[in-house]
């Protein structure tokens, strides 16, 4: 799997940190937190901005994990639908969770805002409709959201609608998200971590948490230094090795996805294929998504993403096949060059919703955000600020939902998670 240091992320990278150095010997803090992605370092963030004093490791660079390689879709909702959440805590609390949805959207805006974040970020997402039945299913959808959670941000497109912001002959309509937006991952989660670092939090790279002891006031372990603090966040998401924390193990799945990156566009590939620089993702539930990426003074590149799979190795042929696929999609890209590819790891759930909760009292954490967590994970990081400081009610609001590990322990639940998945990629061709 590429580090994020060859991707056209590294490539385009605005931000520059103040040293984060690796952690040598003892040290102290109020709050540590394990994880430099959208979780942690938004964490840090609040954290360091309500007084504490926050010192952070990350295994590799800040934003080197899914938060640095992501699609960059800033979206409202989850990996799941909200019944799933109103089966599991009611209707009113599924209300107050697609509210807080909403929340990390506007909260990411503001934040970039507030931060002068250079990344990007532009309105607008759609999902696409592959056929009838699709659209039937945005329709109800949306009146859903409407009747239900008071949601007006959805507009359902006709095949013309749509043709204006999207040129595909795939696709028959969609369904655009006025209130999403979409941005640069990796400048978007190091602005981040710059302004945690204004306010005072310590960020260590290339220093891996290796053990952890819990108790009354947690240590840390890394290969060269020690790290003791009254609390302890856990933000390693995918990445976190089973073993560190075993009351964690087997919740979440790694699955790898993969992006691609063509070569500039000139003006009339893009008119002829995503005139309305929104954020898409088609209606499977192994779905592909794409986006143009213009930072300042270049010419726009289209990033496309989708194709997963469930080792550490990406799929035989993935840049001839990913190619392909977009050729397809968009006539007028056919051969396009292809100029980047790269893929991370995605932590998915068994219902598909995020996974909050406690070790004991004093060790916090958020994970599982099944491919949603670029918006929500800043605001978790939030709300572990929020608990921390002793008020929980929202990050407890998560934190009740039950859920349950992936059968088949370590060796077994990739194979399960592909039987699985197969099944709705068959669904998916129907
Ligand atoms: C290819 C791809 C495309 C995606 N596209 C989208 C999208 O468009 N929109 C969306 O909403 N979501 C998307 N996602 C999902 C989204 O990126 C994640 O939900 C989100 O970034 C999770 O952030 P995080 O901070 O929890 O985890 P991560 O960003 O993965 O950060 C975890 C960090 O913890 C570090 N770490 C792990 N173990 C240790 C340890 N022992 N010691 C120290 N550090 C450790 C890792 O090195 C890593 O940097 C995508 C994911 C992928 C992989």
């Amino acid at each position: 799997m590429s580090d994020y240091v060859d991707s056209y992320y590294r490539d385009t990278n605005r931000v520059t940190l103040a040293p984060t150095p690796r952690l040598a010997g003892a040290a102290r803090a109020d709050v540590a937190i394990v994880g430099g992605g959208v979780t942690g370092v938004s964490a840090a963030l609040s954290l360091a901005e309500r007084g504490y004093d926050v010192a952070l490791l990350e295994a590799n660079r800040i934003g080197w994990g899914a938060s640095g390689r992501s699609g960059g879709q800033i979206l409202t909702g989850f990996g799941t639908g909200m019944s799933t959440f109103a089966e599991a805590l009611g209707a009113t609390a599924a209300r107050h969770i697609f509210a807080m949805s909403r929340e990390a959207v506007s909260h990411t805006v503001a934040r970039i805002e507030t931060h002068a974040i250079d990344c990007d970020l532009r309105p607008g997402a759609i999902y696409a409709a592959l056929k009838p039945r699709h659209m039937t299913e945005f329709a109800r959808e949306r009146d859903m959201l409407q009747r239900d959670y008071d949601y007006d941000g959805l507009t359902l497109l006709d095949d013309e609608a749509l043709a204006a912001r999207v040129q595909s002959p795939r696709y028959i309509g969609g369904l655009r998200d006025a209130e999403s937006w979409h941005l640069h991952p990796l400048n978007y989660v190091r602005g981040l971590a710059h302004a945690a670092q204004t306010v005072g939090a310590r960020l260590y790279e290339d220093s891996a948490a290796v053990r952890i002891e819990p108790g009354s006031r947690p240590v840390v372990h890394t290969a060269t230094g020690r790290l003791q603090a009254d609390w302890l966040v856990l933000a390693g998401n995918a990445y976190l090795a089973a073993d560190l924390v075993p009351e964690l193990s087997g919740h979440v799945m790694p699955v790898g996805n993969y992006i691609i990156a063509t070569e500039p566009l000139r003006e009339d590939q893009v008119a002829s294929s995503l005139p309305g620089d929104d954020a898409l993702s088609d209606a499977n539930f192994v779905l592909d998504y794409y986006r143009l990426s213009t930072p300042p003074g270049t010419s726009p590149r289209l990033l496309y993403g989708g194709q997963v799979s469930y080792g550490h190795r990406p799929p035989r042929r993935l840049v001839a096949r990913m190619q392909a696929k977009l050729g397809r999609l968009f006539p007028a890209l056919a051969g396009i060059g292809i100029d980047y590819s790269w893929g991370g790891l995605v932590g998915v759930t068994r219902n598909r919703a995020p996974h909050f909760g406690r070790v004991g009292d004093n060790i916090f954490y958020a994970q599982g955000y099944s491919g949603h967590g670029m918006a929500f994970a800043g605001l978790a990081g939030g709300l572990i600020g929020d608990a921390v400081a002793g008020q929980a009610e929202r990050f407890d609001l998560y934190a009740r939902m039950a859920h349950r590990r992936f059968p088949g322990g370590t060796r077994l639940r990739t194979p399960l998670l592909v039987l699985a998945t197969n099944f709705y990629r068959m669904r998916d061709l129907i």
